[in-house]
């Protein structure tokens, strides 16, 4: 059943219409109410654009789609593809006022990553996947980032604009089609550029495309989305979605102090409220929310802060992604050693919280958390030199 979002801005473009609202547009033009959905599946379940292709229609409504150009086409296009030695992919897209931002392939590995919850596994064996058939994609939701984090690239850089729910869909349908024919789209993660919750009606919209099960037919609890912690945002997401979409939090610090220091999103939402918020988040059985703590040397890295966030996370169903910093432009902020990074794993396990690595991917194209970088409209490298305000 698809989710029904209540107060779901208005479509801005025809790739973002559902099938009732292709059906409502089709009824104008004199069409029984079932060529929406038609139309609909064309697009988002087989990644067809092009009306002549959708057989099932007559000719003369295939052939008025096309006169009227009522698809729009897609409102981006790749202008730069990289492929790793891992398979990772990193596709560098255009939209239409020349600004770019970067999706990410990712393939798992021969064996399934360590923090892939065990439900999803099996559902992948049940379709017959091996662990390095299944795809996950990284997709971004703004150019740029309002919220500052003074580790993270788009938060230097500063916020561009909200992308549109068509940008975030097409974003996974171009990328879909990337895929090689053994390989299979599963997962899609909210953890390119921008902070998805400050655009919050183009992403509830993308997040109802995406998981349509006339459409991509994604598993909505295979869907994340990463957020620096916007408190009503989330309380929001929880009643549209019931609590079904996937949900990972940027915590990167256990006090007030030091984590408004690196996000100043804490000033206005601090720990205490977060933490509640995620209490209440009406998770499905089984499930956990991710923790995302991005290891600073010197900053957030001690082992007392293993065993503060272990504290701070009693009462949350919750499994702590560690992700050791890659370096940005213009900050002399770094990872700890790769031994330091292991020790606090341990420590919070210790603690009896499940605690992962993330593994690097597709190092040899700069595709790392936090380094997409942004371009102008002539290529240039447009991220904004700031010094860094980290209290010690
Ligand atoms: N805005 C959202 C999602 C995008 S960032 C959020 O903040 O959650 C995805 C993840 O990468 C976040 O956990 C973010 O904190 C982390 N990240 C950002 N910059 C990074 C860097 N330089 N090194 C490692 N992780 C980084
Ligand atoms: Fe924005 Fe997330 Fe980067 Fe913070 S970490 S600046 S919220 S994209």
């Amino acid at each position: 059943m698809p989710h029904s979002v209540p107060d779901l801005p208005a479509p801005t473009h025809p790739l973002e219409r559902l099938p009732e609202e292709w059906s409502a547009r089709l009824a104008e033009w004199g069409e029984p109410r079932f060529r929406g959905e038609q139309v609909f599946s064309w697009i988002h379940q087989r990644g067809v654009f092009d009306p002549a292709e959708m057989t099932n229609l007559p000719k003369r409504l295939r052939a008025r789609l096309a006169e009227e150009d009522e698809l729009g086409g897609l409102p981006l296009e790749i202008v730069r593809h990289h492929r790793a030695t891992d398979r990772t992919r990193k596709l560098l897209v255009r939209f239409g006022d020349g600004l770019d931002v970067e999706t990410v392939l990712i393939p798992q590995l021969k064996k399934a990553d360590p923090d892939v919850q065990e439900d999803d596994l099996e559902s992948d064996r049940a379709d017959g996947l091996r662990p390095s058939a299944v795809v996950t994609q990284c997709i971004s939701s703004q150019v740029g980032c309002a919220m500052g984090c003074v580790f993270c690239a788009s938060g230097v850089a500063g916020l561009k604009r909200h992308l549109s729910a068509a940008e975030i869909v097409a974003q996974v349908l171009l990328g879909r089609a990337q895929l090689g024919e053994d390989e299979r789209l599963r997962n899609v993660v909210f953890m390119g550029m921008g902070e998805p919750l400050h655009n919050y009606g183009a992403v509830a919209r993308a997040l109802v495309l995406l998981t349509h099960d006339k459409g991509l037919g994604l598993s909505t609890r295979r869907v994340t989305v990463s957020t620096s912690g916007l408190v009503p945002e989330i309380d929001r997401l929880a009643a549209d979605f019931d609590g079904k979409v996937a949900l990972a939090i940027s915590l990167h610090a256990v006090t007030d102090e030091r984590r408004s220091s690196i996000m100043p999103v804490n000033r206005k939402y601090p720990l205490g409220e977060l933490v509640a918020c995620l209490k209440r988040y009406p998770l499905p059985k089984r499930r956990r929310i991710t923790i995302e703590y991005t290891l600073i040397r010197g900053v957030n890295d001690d082992p007392a802060d293993a065993d503060a966030l272990v504290a701070l996370l009693r009462g949350v169903p919750a499994k702590v992604n560690l992700i050791p910093m890659n370096p940005i432009h213009d900050s002399d902020l770094g990872a700890p050693s790769g031994d330091g990074v292991e020790r606090f794993r341990d420590r919070i396990q210790a603690g009896g919280v499940t605690a992962t690595i993330r593994r690097q991917r597709g190092d040899d194209v700069d595709a790392a958390c936090g380094q997409l970088a942004l371009y102008g409209p002539d290529g240039e490298r447009a991220e904004r030199t700031r010094r860094l305000p980290v209290s010690k």
